[in-house]
């Protein structure tokens, strides 16, 4: 019985302190000001702000300057700006390329795909594998290496398996696709065969190592033909791959901690601001304004730059506004691997990336359960009157498809903090990646409190006794101990 009056007190002062927390909150982020970048990022005249365009330059030098208002410190590749370079390049499918062997010539496009590989032409003989892992009891050097492919989604060691090759002499790897695929073959290439963005300089990739093709063996006959002719030869003929560059930009700010100890470790707060621009349709609407996916993610971000550089907590916050997430979370892939703080002393990665939303009375944590934060989420949430879910559609492994994964690869525990999604329905796919998802179509009331909710929950964590880290057992903690030298 005694301890009813004391646990009573307690949860007065923690509700009065987070009220005033709260209403420190609500006093820096002013409802039309941040309404005002939403409908700027997200207006028309940004054209869907796709990776490549002016429009998305304009995009980051905005945010920049917001930044700079804000008194972020720039963290740019240039002394005094917010903007860091992340080298990218276009790459179009081979046009007019073709692979004879066996009697038969499988054509780019059609029966044919690249997945790697520059222009050039070469004749070479065949061994054929039955499986890849029998590489290692064949001369392979200076061969053509053919397999069945087994699973077009491809694993990693599928990918080791390919470096053994190169290792191994081969110059190159073509794969069967047989009949009995889950994928039908048209969805490969609709996927594979058209133009892709990678990241780095062009002139890095003209070594990109090892060939890699599929072909398509409707009949079902090359595996037999192969066992027949163990002397068969390749020719192969790759030609019109076109490359050139895109000029795109991370836009980084920090803000330092007010601890003497604890602002040594960074939080950081990131949204992905691309989105994928203007494509022709059926309606007369081809702009893909983006508002949930990212605008609403990149004006949070805004906001949290105000508030922190006002009310910087403990911990040091990096802000970064990533780029061409769209494209294959390119951005925050280049920045993990060119971090402007170094990794080990980022603690923590707190995205936002949204597909839209179910519910205007929770918030969706991807996922609860990974890291030991859940609890800083639960309460800030609360404070601003919402719940929290975690992941309720794990088999779409969303957690995997957003920039926290970049960081989390590397080990730094990271989490997504999106609107509610609470099912894949309709109501998120009458917006996801849709040109209806504009400024106008979105419930404000419920997207201030969530951005309120990611501050308040970003301060909690900045100002947490316990450092946040990866709850045991997770697919990414090896990772995490690797990264900070942990046992
Ligand atoms: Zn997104």
């Amino acid at each position: 019985m005694k301890a009813y009056p004391t646990l009573l007190l307690l949860t007065i002062a923690v509700v009065n302190s987070s009220n005033a927390q709260i209403e420190r909150i609500n006093q820096t982020i002013k409802p039309l000001e941040a309404e005002s970048h939403l409908r700027f990022l997200t207006a028309d005249e940004l054209r869907g702000r796709n990776t490549g365009t002016t429009e998305l330059l304009i995009a980051g030098r905005y945010i920049a300057e917001q930044f700079r208002r804000s008194g972020l410190a720039p963290l740019g590749d240039v002394e005094g700006d917010y903007l860091q370079r992340v080298p990218l390049h276009n790459v179009t499918p081979p046009k007019g390329a073709t692979v004879s062997m066996l009697g038969k010539e499988f054509r780019a496009g059609d029966d044919m795909v690249m997945l790697t590989g520059v222009n050039g032409a070469a004749e070479a003989p065949l061994a054929f594998l039955a499986d890849l892992q029998d590489y290692a009891s064949v001369d392979l050097k200076g061969k053509v290496v053919v397999t069945v492919l087994r699973d077009p989604r491809g694993s990693a060691s599928d990918a080791q398996q390919i470096k053994l090759l190169e290792e191994a002499g081969a110059v190159g790897l073509i794969q069967i696709f047989g009949p009995g695929q889950r994928i039908p073959w048209q969805l490969i290439l609709n996927y594979l065969n058209r133009e892709r963005m990678n990241v780095g300089e062009i002139e890095e990739e003209e070594d990109q190592g090892l060939l890699h093709l599929w072909v398509h063996d409707s009949a079902n006959v090359l595996v037999q033909q192969l066992k027949d002719n163990p002397d068969a030869a390749v020719s192969i003929h790759i030609k019109g791959i076109q490359k050139t560059s895109v000029k795109a930009y991370n836009v980084i700010g920090r803000v330092e901690g007010t601890d003497p100890e604890l602002k040594k470790e960074h939080i950081v707060m990131c949204a992905h601001y691309d989105h994928v621009g203007v494509q022709a349709g059926e309606g007369q609407d081809s702009i893909y304004n983006g508002t949930r996916d990212n605008g609403i993610g990149t004006t949070g971000l805004i906001n949290a730059a105000k508030y922190f550089g006002k009310y910087p907590p403990r911990r040091s916050v990096i802000i970064i506004a990533l780029t061409g997430e769209e494209k294959g979370l390119l951005g925050s892939q280049y920045y993990v691997n060119n971090p402007k703080v170094p990794l080990e002393e980022t603690v923590f990665a707190f995205n936002i990336d949204n597909s839209g939303y179910t519910d205007t009375d929770v918030v969706t944590l991807l996922d609860t359960n990974r890291t030991n934060i859940d609890q800083l989420v639960y309460q800030a949430a609360a404070e601003v009157g919402l719940g929290v879910i975690g992941d309720r559609i794990p088999n779409q492994n969303y957690y995997e498809r957003s920039d926290q994964v970049s960081f989390a690869a590397k080990g730094v525990p990271a989490v997504n903090f999106k609107m509610a999604m609470a099912a894949f329905d309709e109501r998120i796919s009458e917006y996801y990646h849709q040109p209806s998802d504009e400024f106008h179509t979105v419930d404000l009331d419920y997207i201030h409190k969530y951005w309120k909710a990611y501050i308040r929950a970003a301060e909690l964590i900045g100002n947490w006794n316990q450092r946040p880290y990866w709850v045991e057992g997770d697919k990414f903690e090896p990772a995490g101990k690797e990264l900070y030298n942990r046992k």
